[in-house]
C-alpha cells in the first residue's frame, strides 16, 4: 500500500489546418485577415465568432463599420456577453492519474461537453492498493494509522482472494475478468486509478469555477488546481478574466464571467 498525489498530464489539444483556414478566408474575402492569437484553440475561437458576422473588417459585411481588433479584446468581450458557444470548438484531452474513484465519480457527473475513458477494474486487477491521504487524516495521527491499517488490510484481502480463486493459474480470460470483478468490490472507494478525460474549452473554465471552489471535495479541488495552472498561461486569452484566491491552502479560482 502507498499514498500518492493525483497527477495531471495534458495529452492533447486543438490544432488548425492552416490550408483549410486560408482557403475559408478566401472563400468569405478575408484572405489578409490575421490575429495575435496565442493559440490555435485561442485562433479558432475568433474565427467562428468572427464568421458569425462576417466581422473579419470592417465592409466584409456592409452593416459592420468597425470590428474589435486582436485576440485577447475580442475572446474578452465573448466571454463578457456570455456568448459561450462559440468557446465549445476547441477541445483539450488530459489524463488523471493516481486519482480515486471518489475524484472519477465526481468528475463525471460533468456531462456536457466532455469524453472519458476510465481504467477498467474489471479487467486491471488490483493487486497493490494506492489511495490519496486528505488532509484531516494527514494531519492527525491516530486516524492516520487508522487509514493505513485499513488500506493495508484491504491490500491483503486482494492478495487473499486472488490465491484462494488461484487467479494466476487460471487460463480463462473471462474467468478472470469476472473474478477481478467480483474482487474489486471490497476495495476502498478511495483506491487510485486513471482516467481520460476530453473537454471542450466552455465546459473546462465551468468545471475548473465549480471544482475549485472551498465546498467542493479537497482531492477534486487539488486536481483542477492543477488543471489550472497548466492551461492559464496556454489560453491566456480565454483565461486572462480569472483571479486566484486561496482557500484552506488550495487555490480557489474565480471570475466575474461564471458559467459563459
Ligand atoms: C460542491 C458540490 C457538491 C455536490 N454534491 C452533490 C450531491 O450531494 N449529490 C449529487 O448527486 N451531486 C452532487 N454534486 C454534483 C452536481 O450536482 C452536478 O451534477 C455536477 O457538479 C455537474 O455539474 P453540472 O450540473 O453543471 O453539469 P455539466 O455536465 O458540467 O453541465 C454544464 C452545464 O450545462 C447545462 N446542462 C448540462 N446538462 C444539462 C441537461 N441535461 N439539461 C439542461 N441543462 C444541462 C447546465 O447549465 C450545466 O450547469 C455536487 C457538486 C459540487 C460542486
Amino acid at each position: 500500500m502507498k499514498f500518492v498525489e493525483p497527477k495531471v498530464f495534458l495529452v492533447g489539444e486543438t490544432r488548425i489546418i492552416e490550408e483549410g483556414l486560408q482557403a475559408y478566408l478566401r472563400h468569405v474575402g478575408a484572405e489578409d485577415w490575421s490575429t495575435d492569437a496565442p493559440s490555435d484553440s485561442e485562433r479558432l475561437c475568433e474565427v467562428m465568432g468572427r464568421l458569425c458576422y462576417r466581422s473579419f473588417k470592417p465592409g466584409l459585411n456592409p452593416n459592420v463599420t468597425r470590428v474589435r481588433e486582436g485576440n485577447e479584446t475580442y475572446l474578452r468581450h465573448i466571454l463578457e456577453v456570455g456568448h459561450g458557444s462559440v468557446i465549445e470548438h476547441p477541445v483539450l484531452n488530459f489524463v488523471f492519474a493516481d486519482v480515486s474513484r471518489v475524484f472519477t465519480h465526481e468528475l463525471v457527473r460533468h456531462r456536457a461537453g466532455t469524453a472519458m475513458s476510465q481504467e477498467s477494474l474489471r479487467f486491471v486487477r488490483l493487486d497493490r492498493l494506492s489511495a490519496y491521504c486528505p488532509t484531516h487524516i494527514r494531519e492527525n495521527e491516530a486516524g492516520m494509522e487508522i487509514f493505513s491499517r485499513t488500506l493495508e488490510k484491504l491490500e491483503e484481502v486482494q492478495a487473499e482472494l486472488a490465491r484462494v480463486y488461484a487467479i494466476d493459474d487460471e487460463k480463462q480470460f473471462n474467468v478472470k475478468k469476472k473474478l477481478t470483478s467480483a474482487f474489486r468490490r471490497v476495495a476502498p472507494d478511495g483506491v487510485a486509478t486513471t482516467i481520460g478525460w476530453s473537454c471542450n474549452l466552455r465546459s473546462l473554465r465551468h468545471v475548473i469555477e465549480m471544482r475549485t471552489e472551498p465546498s467542493a471535495e479537497e482531492e477534486i479541488r487539488v486536481v483542477f488546481g492543477m488543471v489550472y495552472e497548466l492551461v492559464r498561461n496556454r489560453y491566456p486569452s480565454l483565461m486572462g478574466d480569472y483571479e486566484v484566491e486561496m482557500a484552506d491552502g488550495l487555490p480557489w479560482v474565480k471570475t466575474a464571467h461564471r458559467k459563459v
